[in-house]
Order: structure tokens, then sequence, then C-alpha cells
């Protein structure tokens, strides 16, 4: 007899848009074939964990015939395409991030007929209309012929060396942290709205290996601009210039980042130029990038509301008084709402009419959720993966380990005069980085069991790698080992302009002042 294999499933959720009617299907499966939680994912999607092998084919088809997929979430072809999650309607930068996530997901979905023979016999379910253009697109070679719907006209017959991560943003919102992706495209639009084209930048990405020098993680390079007509060309010639020159020998070193850390940036210009057809246009000017979550209740521009829900590591589920699965499932059955999953595992109930607003806020305290400024905001700016016990990857906890490691560090920062302060930590159980902990002020790295790699010097709105503090910290050593850092922090840091962050300060002092200190410190 066949081993119960067990599997986790994630949803392709291009800017992270849920329809009540997907949501209440996922609702039902995680209890009907799953553990009875959804997860929150940092691309934006839900993942469903312990799928039995014999109930994937149910699960899966439940999933498309209620208007998702799970096409392209994993694998090597791109990723779950991110975009700011706030469904501001007065904003139309934010409604063309939205709306060309979702063109550059059918872009580069992979044209196969198998998932649907697969999955659901054959039948192959559009759950929307696809734009024209992106089709044409798609359909366009370099040398103008057309290719035939059936073949994989982008991937071919090997699909990408890697996996590729897209994400959209907008001038100044950095919610999806925009250095960790393959390819970013921001939105660059005229006074009146109108779309102009979009900056792109390329190379990010954050997996690396323990002990493996070669493999690292990347902040992502400025590339040019090109116009919005053009930019479905763009797209197609980064990342055939990934497939075709991506590494296909050395797994480990096969993301673009490696290719452009190879190449450096100018050939590889050059070479997506010559796919292109046609030179990149100067980058535009940009705003400086800020942390956005986009959390509370907020007007979204229609006189509707919408509502960020803070959600620990993105686990919905219900546990003794705090009945968060049960709570969600009655607001989106009862108000019809869409979702928006946020990049740091929140959700964002959107189009709520001001007179459901304190009916939702009733029913979310009914059922013991937390308000947002209930939350201590080291929790709000955390994130963890999930690693053990679902992830088969994982070499420590993550996300059942920084719920105390969270309360450990807010007790040294009350004993050392940072109260209420906050800064933005980041765990993983492995050094993959699902959470981005390498774009984190405080970033911990499962090493060995119980032990983690420190990394220090992020910046709070994430536009800059941390770097490895400390090799090997065995959690238990986790205050002494913070304590005098967070006293350093206390005394040293600079008040003008204005309150220097714990991760811009680390960065500025640098590690050599940082050890210093800690070894002439005596503890309190
Ligand atoms: Fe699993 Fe590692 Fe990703 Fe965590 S970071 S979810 S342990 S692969």
């Amino acid at each position: 007899q066949e081993k119960d294999y067990s599997f986790m499933l994630r949803t392709r959720s291009p800017a992270g848009y849920i329809p009540p009617q997907l949501y209440l299907t996922l609702d039902r499966l995680a209890d009907e074939y799953g553990n009875s939680t959804i997860r929150a994912t940092t691309r934006q999607g839900f993942q469903l964990h312990g799928i039995l092998k014999r109930n994937l084919k149910a699960t899966i088809a439940a999933i498309v015939k209620n208007m998702g997929s799970t096409l392209g979430a994993c694998g090597d072809v791109n990723r779950n395409v991110m975009a700011p999650p706030a469904p501001f309607t007065n904003r139309p930068e934010y409604q063309l991030a939205y709306d060309y996530a979702h063109r550059i997901a059918d872009l580069l979905t992979p044209q196969t007929g198998a998932y649907y023979e697969i999955w659901l016999d054959g039948e192959k379910v559009i759950s929307a209309e696809e734009a024209p253009e992106v089709k044409a697109a798609r359909q366009r070679n370099g040398n103008g012929t057309l290719i035939h719907d059936d073949e994989e006209p982008i991937y071919g017959t090997q699909y990408m060396p890697r996996k590729f991560k897209v994400a959209m943003t907008v001038p100044g919102d950095n919610s999806i942290d925009l250095f960790s992706q393959d390819l970013t495209l921001v939105v660059i639009a005229d006074d009146r709205g109108k779309l102009k084209g979009f900056n792109i930048y390329a190379g990010g990405g954050l997996g690396r290996t323990h002990n493996k020098e070669e493999t690292f993680a990347r902040a992502a390079d400025p590339i040019g601009y090109v116009d919005g007509a053009d930019v479905y060309d763009l797209v197609k010639a980064i990342v055939a210039t990934q497939r075709d020159y991506g590494d296909r020998q050395t797994r480990r070193h096969a993301r673009l980042k490696y290719l452009i850390h190879d190449w450096g940036v100018a050939k590889f210009k050059a070479k997506v130029e010559e796919y292109f057809g046609k030179p990149l246009q100067p980058f535009r000017e940009l705003p400086p990038f800020q942390y956005e979550d986009f959390l509370g209740w907020q007007e979204q521009g229609d006189g509707r509301y919408f509502y960020g829900l803070s959600i620990a590591n993105g686990r919905i589920w219900d546990r003794q008084e705090f009945r968060l699965k049960t709570a969600l499932q009655k607001i989106i059955a009862h108000y019809n709402l869409p979702m928006r999953v946020t990049p740091h595992q929140n959700v964002i109930l959107c189009d709520i009419e001001p007179q459901d607003r304190g009916a939702i806020q009733a029913l979310l305290d009914d059922h013991g959720i937390p308000r947002l400024e209930a939350i201590d905001p080291l929790q709000r700016y955390a994130m963890a993966c999930p690693a053990l016990p679902t992830c088969g990857l994982a070499i420590t906890e993550s996300e059942r380990a920084i719920p105390s490691v969270l309360a450990r560090i807010r007790t040294v920062m009350d004993r050392v005069g940072l109260k209420q302060e906050h800064f933005v930590i980041r765990m993983t159980g492995c050094p993959n980085g699902c959470a981005r902990p390498y774009l984190a002020e405080l970033g911990f790295v499962g090493i060995t069991p119980e032990t983690y790699q420190l990394w220090l010097a992020g910046c709070p709105n994430q536009t800059r790698l941390a770097e490895t503090f400390i090799e090997k910290l065995p959690i238990a050593e986790l205050e002494a080992t913070l304590e005098p850092l967070l006293v350093f922090y206390q005394k040293s840091r600079l008040t003008q302009p204005g309150l220097e962050s714990f991760g811009d300060f680390c960065h500025r002092v640098g590690f050599a002042a940082l050890r210093e200190f800690i070894s002439t410190y005596q503890p309190l």
C-alpha cells in the first residue's frame, strides 16, 4: 500500500486578490482535506497544508472551479506576480499596478494543457478573460512570426532554469520588497493618472545555502525605463535572457541574480536590448521607498472602506478564544467581500460599506481578534516562514518559535529603555529565506536545530541588504546577545533629523564597533 504522502499547495493570486467565492472554498477545503488552517504567504497567495495525495485532485479542481488556480504558484516558471495590496480606487497608479500584475501573470502563464488534463480531466475552466493585447504579445515571436496557441511561446520545451519572481509597485511603495524580486516594474503615471511607462529593476533574490559562499542574497539593480506600450515585449526579453543564459547545470546558481552578478548590469542590459530590439530608456527619478502594510481601517476612495487585518505569521485558524478562521468565514459569507493577501502575510478585507464597519469590527472583537492598537508593533512588523512541521526544508523552528522570541526581545527592550519601540524582525527555518530575513533590521536564519544565523543592518524600508553578524546563535543566548546591542543603540543612536532606526544604526556604526562595544559590556 502506498504511503500517505501529504502536500502543501498554494494559490496563484496576482496582486493577492482573492474573490469571496475562492476564500470560502479554501476555508472549506482546509477543513475537508487540510489541517484546518489557511496560511497567507509572503508572495500574496494562500497555502493549504497537509493535503493527502489522494485528495489533491479534488482540492485543486475545487480551487479552479471557484475562480482560483495553483498553476505557476510553484515550479521553474514565473511565480505569483505581486503588487501593493491596497485597493485604493482614487490613486490610479495603484489600480495600474493591480491591472498589470494580472496581465504579466497572464503573459507568463504556462500554456500547457497538462494542468487541466491532470487535475480537471481536461476541462479547461477560464476564470477571467485575458486582455487581447496580452495574448497577442505572448504569441508574437522576436522575428514577428506568430506562435500557435498550444505551444509554449515563452518557456519553450525546458521552462526556466529556476523559479522567476515578478512584482509591480508604485513610486514610494515598497510593500512588495522590490529588491528581493527577479524583476520589479514600477508604474510611472502622468499627472492625470494615465500610464506612461515603467521603471525596471532586475536581479534581486534572497535564497542561499549555508556554507556555500557562491550562493548569496542579492538586491535588485535599476536597469532602465520602458514605455507602457512596450512592457510585454520587455518582460519577454528579460525572461528569454534568463531562459537562454541562466545556469542550467548548477541549480543553486540558476537564478537570474547570478547571471546579472556574473555578467554585470551592462552586459545583461545589452543582451536584453538585443531580444527587445531597441535600447532601454534612462531610469526615471523616483521618491524614496517606504515600508507600507495598509493595516487598520482606511478609506478606499469610493466612499467604501478597507480593513487591513494583522495576522501573526499569516496563520488563519481557530485556537481557543482566538477564532480567526470562523470570523473570516462569517464575514466573507455574509458581506461577500473580496480580499487581498498582503506581502507581509496579512489580509485586507475590501469594499466594505460604511454602514457595515461597526458590525464587522464587532464580529472580529467577538471572535477574539485583537485590534491593531492592541498588537505589539514588534509583532506587527515581524514575519516568520512556516518551517517545522510543514516545510520539508526546515532546519529550525520559525513560525512556532517567533512568538516567544518576540516576547523575549520585548522584555530586553523594556529593560534597556526602548519601551514601545519597534523594528523589523524576520525569521526563517532555513537559508531559503521565504520570509525575506536578509532585508530585515534583525534577521534570524535557521542553521542547526535551536541555532540561528543573526543578520543585522537591514533598514526599516527594506532597501538595503542585511549582513551576517553572528554565524551560530543558540536561541538560548538571545537575551545575552541582544542586550548589549540594544543598549549601544539606545545610548548612541542619532536623534536628528528623526530617531535613527536600529537597522540604520547598526549599518552606520559598523560591525567592528558593535563587536567592540559588546566586548567591554557589563550586563545590566
Ligand atoms: Fe521552508 Fe526554508 Fe522557506 Fe522556511 S525559509 S518555509 S524553512 S523553505
